[in-house]
């Protein structure tokens, strides 16, 4: 598998970690070999055959996908490492089935997890696909928290790309996801100047008390790049760490929307489940005197409570981060 030698000294995202991931050794997103977690024909736009890969690189507090992004560590099994040209061959299938033809799926759509932290495999299952199917349409899923040599791969075979942004200010975004804005900030923006028509669009998962603060700094960042560019905020449902938290509803979302266009945004929207009910947590004492805002104080309470030992976050400095609590979290709600 020379296509995986990388992996030996693995740089592909920003927390570099240069551990050798074919001999065992895991930096922050914990994977090894590259492992799909799930498979399917897919509805949403852009219409697809939807591969989720396991394992994630951020340990977002909200997390959605949490049993896939969390992998290796919840235990929860995934499907497997699968052959590439096997993986090519049954995209192609399902995109050509009745069933995919019936709903216009036409591309294979990576998600997860994170793809970034699979790259050399996804970029041989494509190589595969091609082979196939020389038209064969690709979306890459990312958070954006890739290094600049691997955005610069992944835009060399993709249609499209869907963008999550998760907060501007570094320190909420440390406190959401464990890592730093600022990669995915720089990412956002190469590919708003200069892979535009390969952006689908940016997505903002919209968390009331937690994040609306961004949606502001987000969008006027965004119209700074180009106000043409798509923005979908999406609704948050309880989940992962967050999983008594309220939902976001659609008062908040239509103001999101609001805000986008005072920014200047000419294409934002809104989508998803809006107005799952919940209760916002109390806010832990050492937890107000660790943290300087609202947001993050909040925030890193939830972290505190799901088994976060390290304030403020920072997942790559983390000391246990080879033994995470909250990679481990089983929520017992799930929307
Ligand atoms: S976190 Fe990023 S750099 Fe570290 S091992 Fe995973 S993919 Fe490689
Ligand atoms: S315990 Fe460490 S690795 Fe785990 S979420 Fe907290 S900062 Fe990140």
């Amino acid at each position: 598998m020379d296509f995986l030698s990388e992996l030996s000294h693995c740089e592909l995202c920003e927390h570099r970690c240069r551990v050798n991931r074919l001999n065992a050794e895991t930096g922050v997103c914990r994977a090894t070999l590259p492992v799909v977690a799930s498979a399917t024909l897919h509805a949403a736009p852009p219409e697809s055959y939807t591969v989720f890969m396991a394992g994630c690189n951020y340990k977002c507090l909200h997390c959605q996908n949490w049993t896939i992004s969390q992998y290796p560590d919840n235990g929860i099994e995934q499907r497997g490492y699968l052959d590439p040209q096997g993986l090519a061959e049954e995209c192609v299938d399902q995109l050509n089935s009745f069933a995919g033809k019936r709903m216009q799926a036409d591309r294979i759509f990576f998600s997860g997890g994170e793809p970034t932290i699979h790259l050399p495999y996804i970029e041989k299952v494509v190589e595969a696909a091609r082979k196939l199917e020389p038209d064969t349409k690709v979306n890459f899923d990312t958070n954006g928290f890739m290094t600049a040599e691997s955005l610069k791969r992944v835009l060399k075979f993709t249609t499209s790309v869907t963008f999550d942004l998760k907060a501007y200010h570094d320190d909420v975004h440390m406190t959401l996801t464990g890592a730093s804005a600022m990669p995915a900030l720089r990412n956002a923006e190469y590919i708003g100047k200069y892979a535009k028509d390969q952006l689908w669009e940016y997505r903002i998962v919209v968390i009331p008390k937690l994040n609306e603060n961004e949606i502001k700094p987000l969008t006027e960042f965004i119209a700074s790049i180009d106000p043409s560019l798509n923005v979908c905020f999406l609704a948050f449902r309880p989940n992962f760490a967050l999983e008594r938290h309220p939902g976001a509803d659609r008062q908040l979302m239509r103001r999101c929307v609001d805000i986008a266009r005072q920014s200047g945004l000419e294409n934002a929207n809104w989508a998803g489940y809006a107005g799952i009910a919940g209760t916002v947590a109390n806010i832990d004492d050492e937890m107000k005197k660790i943290y300087t805002s609202e947001a993050t104080r909040l925030a890193g309470s939830y972290a505190f409570y799901a088994g976060c030992q390290r304030h403020p976050r920072n997942c790559n400095l983390c000391d246990v981060n080879q033994n995470c609590q909250v990679k481990k979290y089983m929520p017992r709600i799930s929307t």
